[in-house]
């Protein structure tokens, strides 16, 4: 959704004054067989098509370790939507819900995830499936499936405060 699209019944946009935004820095681009919004999942699955995440030249080396996991984490900037609503209208059909209470790729700071089944890595470039997004959309992050992640570093005191949860992260 482009910000000249029309609102659907009852959405609700507001006046933003231009973004001054953190300064992200795109580390590669995901390559998928979409090159229409409406012929992307709304989320990917682990047995979808095979998408790559082609990484800018100097980070290839920053991909060691990663092969050792089935499940990674993607963030990507979803970079054709627009910012300013704060309430849609998923079904178009007048009943609205918060932008925060949706996964839309229409909220403020466009940033998707995925957690993705990793295939293989080929030099800076890596294969997965359960991506939902369009062809050429910026890549920000690449991390290990927080589910199956341990800390390497030693633990802290507030680790236990917080239990198991904070324990992975
Ligand atoms: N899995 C992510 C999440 O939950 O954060 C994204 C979910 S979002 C509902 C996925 C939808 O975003 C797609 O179906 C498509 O309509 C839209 N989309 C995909 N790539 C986009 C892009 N580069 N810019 C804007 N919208 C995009």
């Amino acid at each position: 959704m482009s910000q000249t699209e029309e609102l659907r019944p009852n959405e609700q946009a507001v006046t933003l004054a231009p973004a001054a935004d953190a300064t992200l820095r795109f580390i590669g681009t995901i390559h998928t067989p979409w090159r229409d919004r409406k012929d992307c999942p709304r989320q990917g699955r682990l047995d979808g098509p095979d998408c790559q995440l082609v990484l800018d030249p100097v980070w290839p080396d920053a991909l060691d370790g990663l092969e050792a996991f089935d499940t990674i984490e993607v963030l990507y900037w979803l970079d054709k939507s627009r910012r300013d609503l704060i309430r849609q209208s998923p079904k178009s059909n007048g009943q609205t819900v918060g932008t925060f209470a949706l996964r839309s790729p229409v909220r403020p700071n466009p940033i998707g995830t995925s957690v993705v089944k990793l295939l293989r890595i080929e030099k800076g470039t890596l294969h997965v499936r359960g991506l939902d997004c369009l062809d050429g959309t910026p890549l920000i992050d690449i991390k290990p499936d927080r589910c199956v992640f341990s800390p390497q570093a030693p633990a802290k005191p507030g680790d236990s405060d917080t239990g198991p949860q904070a324990k992975r992260d």
